[in-house]
């Protein structure tokens, strides 16, 4: 099973709904994909048994072989690589590195190079394992890294994704595939806004969801209004603590530091998993 926990902006708890879930959940495994920043590892503190660079195929043109026609430049929907009288240019930091260029390109004057974008780290916790990627400084393209984390999903457990925040293509990257995803909110309206968003998203890739609202005793009732006017079912509260948040700033899990929130997470666990929603 594939949960991923995603939410329509930063900062509202989604790694730490993420990070307690896995750590509730007997043998299970956590994939933080959110590779531009990930932190699941500051609160689960993994054993790293393995690092591993990940690479994308960029292009290289032989201009001795190459004719100048265009035609690369006209093939490539990132603008990654341009055409000149008499020169070819290639953006890296653009390339998607989809081959389509090299693939097209009468000449064969277009050979493909890696070029490493950053790297996957794998490890475990007593029975959780764990995965991140980590994105190079400047790299813009996480969407590779992401599917390199994701190779690593283990398709008889249970699989929790970290989502980066937001609703860009890393997010879809990140969420697609999943059996359920667990959108994270706070009842705010920044909060409100973001998550309609998400809603869209999720609806129109067709993933079954739910809401978990953080803080929720901060702010108002808007967002529980339009969970219940949308159908959508609220999973869980978490209530504005100073133990929750002082743990959190020392990097300490929440049922590491209130043990009895294991069972609460283990309820969430068992919510999803049993599409019991009520
Ligand atoms: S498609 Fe090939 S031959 Fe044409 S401009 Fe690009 S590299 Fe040169
Ligand atoms: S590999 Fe794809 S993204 Fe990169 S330059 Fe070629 S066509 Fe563009």
């Amino acid at each position: 099973m594939i949960i991923s926990i995603a939410s329509g902006k930063g900062g509202t708890g989604k790694t730490t709904v993420a990070v307690n879930l896995a750590l509730s959940i007997p043998n299970a495994q956590i994939l933080d994909c959110d590779v531009e920043e990930p932190n699941s590892h500051i609160f689960i503190k993994p054993e790293i048994k393995t690092k591993k660079p990940v690479f994308i195929p960029v292009p290289e043109v032989d201009k001795s072989k190459c004719n100048f026609c265009g035609r690369c430049s006209q093939v490539c929907v990132y603008s990654a690589i341009a055409v000149l009288k008499k020169d070819v240019l290639v953006f890296k930091e653009l390339c998607h590195g989809c081959g389509a260029c090299s693939y097209l390109c009468p000449q064969g004057a277009i050979k493909e190079v890696n070029k490493e974008i950053g790297f996957i780290e794998v490890g475990e916790k007593i029975n959780l394992q764990f995965v991140h990627g980590r994105l190079n400084i400047g790299e813009a393209m996480a969407p590779p890294l992401i599917r390199a984390v994701k190779k690593y999903i283990n398709s008889t457990g249970i699989n929790i994704i970290d989502a980066p925040p937001g609703t860009s293509c890393p997010v879809i990257e990140s969420i697609k595939g999943s059996d359920f995803c667990i959108l994270v909110t706070e009842p705010t309206p920044f909060g409100l806004n973001d998550l309609v968003l998400a809603v869209e998203v999720l609806r129109k890739l067709g993933i079954v969801f739910g809401v978990v609202i953080n803080r929720c005793d901060l702010g108002d009732e808007k967002t529980d209004k339009y969970c219940q006017k949308e159908n959508i079912p609220v999973l869980m509260r978490i209530p504005f603590r100073e133990d929750i948040a002082a743990a959190y700033s020392r990097g300490v899990s929440i049922i590491e530091a209130l043990p009895e929130y294991r069972k609460v997470f283990q309820e969430l666990f068992e919510k999803v998993k049993d599409g019991k929603f009520s």
